[in-house]
C-alpha cells in the first residue's frame, strides 16, 4: 500500500479536488491510504472564529462559519455530479456546521478557549474537507470508504502539539484500516487530527497532516508515502524569498529532517522521523503538475559530492543569553538550565556556548517569562528579539573546503548573533537581524547555485 497526502492547497477548490481525484485514480493499484488536510486557510479561520467568539466577538465569528460553510458548498456544487451525492454532502456539512456552531457559542458564552476545544474546533477542517473528498470520489466511480482519523489516530492529551501513540495505532490501522484496503478500497481519512485515549479529539502542531501520513506509512510499513503540495518538490530555498530556486531530485532523511526542522514549510518538522526508523521512502509532488518526478528522500542518496543542498530560514525567533561568571561549566549547570526548558515545554533550535556564556534560539515562547524568572535566579539573562535563523544544509557540509569562506563572504557584512556548525556534517547556522532575512538568503542562494 501507499500514503497520498494532500495539502490545504491541493484541496482549496473543486478544479483542485478534481485533479486529486485523477492522481487518486492513478494510483488505485498500489491501495492508496488518501489524508487529506483541510482546504487552504481554513484552519486559520478555524481558530480565529474560537479567538473571536471566546473575546466576545460573537457576530464575526458567525460571519466566518457561514463563509466556511458557503465555501464548502460551492465546492461541492461544482465537484459533485449526482443530485443523491450533492445532497449527502451537504446534509453531512449541514451537520458539521451546526455541531461547530453549537461549540462556538459555548466558547462565547464561557468566555473561554481550552487547549481542547480549540483542538476540537480546528479539526472541522479537516473533518468537512474529507467528507467532500470521499463522496466526490464516490461519485466518480471509486470505490471509496472514509475512515475518521478519531477511530485510529490514538494521541497523548497535548491537545494541540500532540504525540502519537504508536502501538495503539498500529494496531487498529491493522483492524479498521487493512480490511478495507484488502477489498481494494480507496481508503480516505483526516490528517493533522487525532483522539487521546480519553476520547478528546487532538492535533498535531500546524501543518500536522504530513506527520498524520507518515505516522500512518510507518505503522503499516507502506512502500512509499506521497506528500502531494503546490511545489514541484523540494527546493534550494523558499519560493516565496528566491525567484528560481533549483528542485532537488533527492535528499537524504537526515537532510530533510535538518531543512524541515529549521523551516522549510513544505514538510511538518516530524514526518521524517517515522519514515526513517522503518526506512520508507518519502516523495514530495506537486498536485498542479503530477507529471513531474518531485523530490525522493531516502536513507542513502547517490550523491558522494560535498554540496550544499538548500538554504532554510525562520523568522521572528528570539536569543536568550545566559551569563554567569562562575558556574557556567562546573558539573550540571547545563543540566539546570534544560531542565528549566524541559519543565514550561519550550524547544531550543540552537545552542552555542562560550566561556562565561550559553546562547540559545528558541521559537515557541509562550512560556518564556517563567523560564527567564526561574534562569534569573541563577544567572544573568538577557534576551535579544527580531532575529533570523538561517541554515545552510547540504552533503557533508564539514568536508566541503572554503564553505565557510564562501557563506562569511556574504554574511560578513551583516550583523551575526549566533553561529553554529553542529556536530553533524549537514548544517550549517546563524543567526541575524529579521531585516537582514531576505537579502541574505537571496545572496547565499545566488553564491551557491546561480
Ligand atoms: P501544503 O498545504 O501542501 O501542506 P505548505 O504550504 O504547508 O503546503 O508547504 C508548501 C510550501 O512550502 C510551498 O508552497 C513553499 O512556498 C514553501 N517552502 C518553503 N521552503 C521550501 C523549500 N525549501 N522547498 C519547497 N517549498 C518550500
Ligand atoms: N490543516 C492543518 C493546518 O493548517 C494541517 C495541515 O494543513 O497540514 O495546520
Ligand atoms: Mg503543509
Amino acid at each position: 500500500m501507499i500514503v497520498m497526502k494532500f495539502g490545504g492547497t491541493s484541496v482549496k477548490d473543486a478544479d483542485a479536488i478534481k485533479r486529486v481525484i485523477n492522481i487518486i485514480k492513478s494510483r488505485i493499484d498500489s491501495k492508496p491510504v488518501v489524508v487529506s488536510s483541510a482546504t487552504a486557510g481554513t484552519t486559520d479561520k478555524l481558530i480565529n472564529i474560537g479567538n473571536d467568539s471566546k473575546s466576545g466577538n460573537y457576530e464575526k465569528a458567525i460571519k466566518s462559519i457561514i463563509e466556511v460553510k458557503e465555501r464548502h458548498l460551492n465546492i461541492i456544487n461544482s465537484l459533485i455530479k449526482s443530485d443523491k451525492h450533492i445532497s449527502k454532502a451537504i446534509k453531512k456539512l449541514n451537520e458539521q456546521i451546526a455541531e461547530l456552531s453549537e461549540i462556538v457559542k459555548g466558547i462565547y458564552l464561557l468566555k473561554e478557549l481550552s487547549g481542547r476545544t480549540l483542538a476540537k474546533i480546528s479539526s472541522f477542517g479537516e473533518l468537512i474537507s474529507t467528507n467532500i473528498l470521499t463522496i466526490a470520489l464516490i461519485d466518480r466511480k471509486v470505490d471509496t470508504v472514509l475512515i475518521n482519523a478519531n477511530d485510529f489516530m490514538i494521541t497523548d492529551d497535548n491537545f494541540n502539539n500532540a504525540e502519537p501513540q504508536f502501538n495503539e495505532i498500529k494496531k487498529r490501522l491493522k483492524n479498521i484500516v487493512l480490511p478495507e484496503l484488502k477489498k481494494n478500497r480507496v481508503v480516505v481519512t483526516q490528517g493533522f487530527m487525532g483522539v487521546s485515549e480519553t476520547g478528546d479529539i487532538t492535533t498535531f502542531s500546524r501543518g500536522g497532516s504530513d506527520y498524520s501520513a507518515s505516522i500512518i506509512g510507518a505503522c503499516m510499513k507502506s512502500k512509499e508515502i506521497e506528500i502531494w503540495t503546490d511545489v514541484d518538490g523540494i527546493l534550494s530555498a523558499d519560493p516565496r524569498i528566491v525567484n528560481s530556486p533549483k528542485i532537488l531530485n533527492e535528499i537524504s532523511f537526515k537532510e530533510a529532517a535538518e531543512l524541515a526542522f529549521f523551516g522549510a514549510k513544505v514538510l511538518h518538522p516530524s514526518t521524517i522521523e517515522p519514515a526513517i526508523k522503518n526506512n520508507i521512502p518519502v516523495r514530495i509532488l506537486n498536485s498542479h503538475r503530477p507529471q513531474k518526478p518531485g523530490t525522493i528522500i531516502i536513507k542513502k542518496t547517490n550523491s558522494t559530492k560535498y554540496d550544499v543542498k538548500s538554504i532554510t530560514s525562520k523568522k521572528n525567533i528570539k536569543v536568550l543569553n545566559i551569563y554567569s561568571t562562575k558556574m557556567l561549566f562546573a558539573y550540571g549547570f547545563l543540566k539546570k538550565i534544560f531542565e528549566i526548558f524541559d519543565k514550561y515545554k519550550t524547544s531550543v533550535d540552537l545552542i552555542t556556548t562560550s566561556e562565561v556564556n550559553v546562547s540559545l534560539t528558541l521559537e515557541n515562547t509562550n512560556n518564556l517569562k517563567y523560564v527567564i524568572d526561574e534562569l534569573s535566579e541563577f544567572a544573568e539573562v538577557k534576551l535579544e528579539e527580531n532575529k533570523a535563523l538561517i541554515c545552510v544544509v547540504g552533503n557533508n557540509l564539514k568536508f566541503m573546503k572554503g564553505i565557510e569562506k564562501r557563506i562569511f563572504k556574504v554574511v560578513g557584512d551583516f550583523k551575526i548573533s549566533m553561529i553554529s556548525q553542529g556536530a553533524s556534517l549537514i548544517n550549517i547556522s546563524f543567526v541575524i537581524e529579521n531585516d537582514d532575512l531576505e537579502k541574505v538568503i537571496k545572496l547565499l542562494h545566488k553564491e551557491f547555485f546561480e
